[in-house]
């Protein structure tokens, strides 16, 4: 075989892809019951529910949304064996199922700790996601992310809490470059918690009745909703929809991170305008605190060419412009 790295990744592709058709298959099975993991999206868009019930086989997620998934199972592994390995008692926390509530969930692990049982979800990101994570401490901080999933992150727990019948609920967040974690408590409060709750029973309501909530035309939320191109955009009567969705983690904390050095790039322009221009018209040195500040003439060659002979040597060439709108205003 002259090829063996071309045959192993083409199995490694070929053994992905199968499970993930036979996942996707395992969840339109599973749409007679709403998804611990997707009550989030009550706060966003409850038409979202109602068509994961209704039509879940129209939920369209990339290629790359599939792998990022399954490599964070990998990575929960790894958590796993962390936390054996730390002396914690975790124990698969296993399916649960409210019928009352069309409602199924099975949060990672049950910890048990000085004889407390608390509802253990692991979640792996990258760096710059984490950089953002660490810094918060509630689960008021989560709801009020800009990231979807994060803010989707406080209902999967209320819903952990409410199908195991205990208290405080716990989310570990895993580095999965340097290993470094972070946890947020997510203890049971009765306004948030209710509001999934009753929120639940009102999709519930709808899937039975067939009805199905209005699109919200909100971009912010739509191009990141599996349903937007395949079933409330269909028609393409949107040029919102003409947006291809793509679920990266790491561009979308480096898109974020271009737009908080963008507003420092505006600062830093203004600050070096303004200190230059103290010392434009004085060559010499200055000592300031930590710096040297050095203006040193020197000459420069300009050539004032008139506008007929320019335009004697213009050449059209293509060019691309990019443009970067940022939505999270629009949450
Ligand atoms: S595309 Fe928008 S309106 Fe349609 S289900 Fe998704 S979030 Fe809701």
């Amino acid at each position: 075989m002259n090829d063996i790295g071309g045959l192993v990744i083409q199995k490694l592709d070929e053994s992905f892809k199968a499970k993930k058709k036979r996942d996707r298959l395992d969840r339109a099975l599973e749409a007679s019951v709403n998804h611990a993991s997707s009550i989030g999206w009550l706060d966003d868009c409850p038409r979202h529910l109602v068509l994961m019930r209704l039509a879940p086989g129209k939920e369209e997620k990339t290629e790359d949304f599939d792998y990022i998934t399954e490599e964070g199972h990998f990575q929960e592994k790894i958590l796993g064996q962390q936390l054996t390995e730390a002396g914690l008692a975790i124990a698969p926390a296993g399916p649960m199922v409210s019928t009352e509530l069309q409602l199924k969930g099975e949060a990672d692990w049950i910890l048990t700790e000085d004889g407390l049982k608390y509802p253990l979800d692991g979640k792996s990101c990258s760096s710059q996601m984490f950089r953002e994570i660490s810094h918060y401490k509630t689960s008021d901080d989560l709801l009020s992310s800009k990231a979807i999933w994060l803010r989707h992150y406080p209902a999967q727990m209320y819903s952990y809490i409410a199908l195991y019948g205990l208290a405080v609920s716990l989310l570990l967040f895993r580095n999965k470059e340097n290993g470094k974690k972070h946890a947020i408590n997510v203890p049971w409060s009765s306004e948030k918690g209710n509001r999934y709750l009753d929120g639940l029973k009102e999709i519930n309501g709808l899937v039975s009745r067939e009805e199905l909530p209005a699109v919200i035309d909100n971009e912010g939320i739509c191009l990141r909703c599996g349903f937007c191109n395949s079933v409330c955009y269909a028609e393409g009567n949107t040029p919102k929809a003409a947006a291809t969705l793509i679920d990266d983690d790491d561009l979308r904390a480096a898109l974020d991170r271009r737009a908080e050095l963008e507003r420092f790039s505006k600062e830093f322009n203004s600050l070096d305008k303004q200190i230059k221009e103290r010392f434009d018209k004085q060559p010499g040195s200055w000592l300031v605190g930590d710096f040297i500040i050095t203006n040193k003439p020197y000459n420069s060659t300009t050539y004032d060419v008139p506008e007929e002979i320019k335009k004697q040597y213009a050449k059209a060439s293509a060019r691309n412009k990019f443009s970067f709108k940022n939505l999270a205003g629009a949450l």
